[in-house]
């Protein structure tokens, strides 16, 4: 019998893994991933070896997650990160190189603007923000060494539609590596590919987890543009929760139920607001007063449960306590794509003009309440807010 220190290291390990069938992709908690000979582990430090040789380059449930990801895409490959940012900041740092110019929607969450003015600006990468719903004019914005352009769209808070291919035909005719971030979309309501863009991201913290409680981003790749992407990820050894993984499986799974409750009682409080008397716009692209909504139509197969609206009068931004604070179902916080609903509020600043300075602009992310209640909810915020301006 061996000593007790080295039995209290193989105690109950098994290392004929045993043929366990479940339905979803086993959890394992790796640094250490354990060759079956010296030859594989030569190969290994060669760089030569085609399976799985360290922790980083992620366990079961990240590659069925990616697998799913690129599937369903339509991608030629897909890898996922610890959040919609860090899937971003990697998309940006692979393609870029100093001496490089880069356009860049205006309508982009705000860290990816940031990331650009404050990073990327440091390795002497330069950063062109486009009006939100350009098309084919980017290509007045194309230089010699402008290497990458980057659309949201809609886009965050104003929910802009580019014509994203008008954009992705300029992509391919200069050279240039086109890029989406299609978290309002999801997969299943706009596929990038079909309409030639090379690079789709996902914050997979919104719908597909859908439950406000992980942070997870995912980016997939066309065939051309996969062997630089993938080159990065390796040397960042990028890597994504394991458990995070599984859950966004298991979110991939029930997406298409949730989303269209997400749609449609989104929808119904979009139309309700949009005849409420305080209301001045309600701004959501399935209506058919958005600016772009013929382009939504043409490339677009749903609408998620993301929207926003402005207030007639212009309050001081104070007094948007008295309608925001009364609020009984809507949570007062940050991301979206959850089964909860939740209100953001403010005034955004673009590069270029886009029609609400000085707004203050109220975002909703429709969750799965009843939506006779959450418009029972708005109307009665609404109207203390019209009582305290009477008073
Ligand atoms: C939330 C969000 C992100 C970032 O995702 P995180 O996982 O929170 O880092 C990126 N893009 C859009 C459009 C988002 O709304």
């Amino acid at each position: 019998m061996q000593n007790i220190s080295t039995r209290l290291i193989n105690a109950g390990r098994d290392e004929s893994e045993l043929p366990i069938r479940t339905i979803n992709p086993p959890l394992h908690r790796a640094s250490t991933v354990l060759f079956d000979s010296y030859a594989d582990m030569l190969k290994a430090n060669h760089g030569q070896f085609e399976g799985i040789e360290y922790g980083t380059c992620g366990m079961a449930a990240q590659k069925a997650f990616e697998t799913a990801m690129a599937e369903l895409e339509g991608a030629h490959g897909c890898r996922a990160f610890q959040s919609g940012i860090a899937a971003i900041a990697m998309v940006l740092m692979a393609y870029t190189e100093q001496g490089d110019h880069i356009l860049i929607c205006d309508n982009v969450y705000g860290p990816t603007r940031r990331f650009c003015d404050e990073f990327l600006s440091k390795y002497g990468v330069e950063t062109e923000f486009l009006p939100s719903a350009s098309g084919a004019d980017i290509r007045n914005h194309i230089r010699d060494n402008t290497r990458l352009v980057f659309m949201e769209s809609p886009g965050s808070n104003t929910f802009e539609i580019q014509d994203i291919p008008a954009i992705t035909a300029v992509c391919r005719e200069k050279g240039v590596v086109s890029v989406i971030d299609n978290t309002w979309a999801t997969p299943l309501y706009l596929n990038p590919f079909e309409l030639g863009v090379d690079v789709s991201i996902q914050s997979a913290t919104k719908y597909i987890t859908g439950h406000s409680d992980i942070l997870l981003g995912t980016v997939s790749v066309n065939e051309k543009y996969w062997a630089p992407f993938n080159k990065c990820c390796r040397l960042f050894e990028a890597f994504a929760s394991q458990e995070d993984c599984y859950q966004a499986l298991r979110g991939l799974r029930t997406l298409k139920v949730r989303l269209r409750q997400h749609e449609q009682s989104a929808l119904e409080i979009a139309r309700w607001l949009s005849s409420h008397e305080m209301v001045e716009s309600v701004i959501h692209p399935a209506l058919e007063n958005h600016p772009q909504h013929e382009l939504w139509k043409r490339d677009f197969k749903g609408s998620s449960g993301l929207f926003a609206f402005t207030l007639k009068d212009e309050f001081e931004e104070l007094d948007h306590s008295v309608f925001v604070d009364s609020l009984n179902l809507f949570g007062l916080g940050y991301s979206w794509g959850g089964y909860k609903s939740l209100l953001t509020g403010g005034r955004f600043k673009r590069t270029n003009s886009f029609g609400y300075e000085g707004k203050t602009i109220f975002r909703l992310n429709i969750g799965l309440e009843d939506s006779e209640d959450l418009k029972a909810d708005l109307e009665q915020g609404l109207n203390r807010l019209a009582e305290y301006v009477a008073s």
